[in-house]
């Protein structure tokens, strides 16, 4: 039923700035402190506080705004956004609306181009906490914490494309090292809104999802929401604009309240701050510290390593994964080198960016000219993580050395010796029971055996018999 509809996607991100002190005032801005002790009369609005913007917010939207393609403005403003809710002490949040700091970018996902509203900075408000008795606590220290929203243009037409959307976002923030964007910690949400319109007619009413925290619930909320709609037009009804939520226990969307209108938060200037006036060479000088991001160190790395795709993709998961990489990378010569190192590296898992680059690169030499078995380098990487171990001597100390050439064809001439019956098996044309001899041959020689080698050893012993 769903294929006679298409639809049309746009999502509000909220991101929090990784900042030491929030955006108007010097309390910290980490998370997880106990609860309302990184408050102060501004951040909780006490009459007569006033704020003070904190330049490095400007900054990180700025950054955010060169990474995704913007036009930053060069003059902008705050302007007081108005509502009353007990998350809110002031009853108004300081954002932007009018003159926002960033407009008109995109971000190229899967090959189509996304484009992006505008960035503008804002507060976050702070926590409330339902309790099972059906009390409600609240926890200020989030008040005040720097935000980015990124909105999209309504250029989304599927859920994975709604999901590669934010994990692209998300990727972006984590390589400009401007938010931990840490979605169950609340430093990443999502609110999407979904419409859908059978081609040709124009755009049907919007329905927004809030405060999504995972980019699978993002993928399922959409799927879910979609069919919802289709279900409610077949079925003669209207969408009416409303604002839902996700359910994550049983994937569905639920009513939260009919949708407000823009007009009834009686947005005004913020009289108590200055506008946003940036020069071009402040402007500049960030577009210039601004890293190489994941699709170009992707690129870089399967045209000057020559490693996969998909690998390029699995290494560039952190920047500070990726920098590791190239070190170790820089180390090499070979494109299979630097390939061995990869895998190597993935199978090492967490914390290998602790690691020695130098003799992280040694390993994978000595992997990828036999000297030792991938299980063996696992293990040396695995301990290089916490101590800086050398492993050319810990490899000739531990006797680590792969068994080949005439050392092996002992091991292998005693196993095909030992083992008429698997023998007569291969002969016969079950191949499996080669598996066996090998596994013979490991045993013996205490798994040193280059099992490669010796497998071709078995195959010429058995077959130059006959
Ligand atoms: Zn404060």
């Amino acid at each position: 039923m769903t294929d006679n509809y298409e639809a049309v996607i746009g999502i509000e991100t909220h991101i929090e700035l990784k900042t030491e002190s929030k955006i108007f005032c010097s309390c910290s801005a980490s998370y997880g402190g106990e609860p309302n002790t990184q408050v102060c009369p501004i951040c909780m609005g006490y009459p007569g506080a006033l704020p003070t913007l904190n330049e490095k917010v400007v900054k990180y939207a700025v950054m955010a705004g060169i990474a995704l393609n913007c036009d930053i403005a060069s003059y902008s403003k705050l302007d007081r956004k108005n509502y009353f809710y007990p998350d809110l002490p002031k009853a108004y949040q300081i954002s932007q609306y009018e003159l926002p700091l960033c407009r008109g970018g995109y971000i190229n996902i899967g090959g189509r181009r996304i484009g992006i509203n505008r960035i503008h900075i804002e507060e976050d408000a702070g926590k409330l906490f339902h309790e099972v008795d059906g009390k409600t606590l609240i926890d200020f220290n989030r008040c005040g914490v720097p935000l980015i929203e990124i909105v999209s243009e309504p250029d989304i037409r599927t859920p994975e494309e709604a999901g590669g959307y934010v994990s692209g976002l998300r990727e972006i923030m984590l390589f400009l090292g401007i938010s931990d964007v840490r979605m169950n910690e609340g430093s990443l949400r999502a609110d999407v809104n979904v419409s859908v319109h059978k081609p040709g007619e124009s755009y049907g009413t919007k329905v927004e999802i809030k405060n999504i925290n995972s980019i699978r619930f993002i993928e399922k909320a959409v799927r879910y929401e979609i069919s919802r709609q289709v279900s409610v037009l077949e079925s003669g009804e209207v969408i009416s604009p409303e604002t839902r939520r996700y359910n994550e226990k049983n994937s569905t969307t639920e009513l939260m309240r009919s949708k407000e209108n823009l007009s009834d938060y009686r947005y005004f200037p913020e009289p108590d701050l200055p506008p946003i006036i940036l020069a071009s060479d402040y402007i500049e000088n960030i577009r210039r510290s601004i890293p190489q991001l994941p699709d170009k160190v992707r690129k870089r790395y399967i045209s000057d390593y020559g490693i996969t795709e998909d690998l390029a993709y699995r290494i560039t998961v952190s920047p500070g994964l990726c920098a590791f990489f190239d070190k170790a990378a820089e180390c090499l010569d070979s494109k299979n080198d630097v390939t061995v190192l990869c895998n190597l590296i993935l199978a090492a898992g967490d914390g290998i960016e602790n690691a020695d680059p130098k003799q992280t690169a040694i390993t994978a030499k000595l992997v990828s000219d036999g000297t030792i078995s991938s299980a063996s380098a696992k293990k040396l990487l695995c301990e290089l993580k916490t101590e800086n171990i050398d492993v050319l001597s810990a490899v000739e100390s531990r006797n680590l050395s792969l068994i080949h050439g005439d050392e092996l064809k002992k091991y292998v001439a005693d196993a095909v010796d030992d083992d008429k019956a698997a023998v007569e098996s291969i002969r016969s044309g079950k191949d499996k029971a080669i598996k066996k001899l090998i596994g013979a041959v490991m045993a013996a020689s205490g798994g040193r055996a280059d099992a490669e080698e010796a497998e071709k050893m078995i195959r010429e012993f058995i077959f130059r018999q006959d």
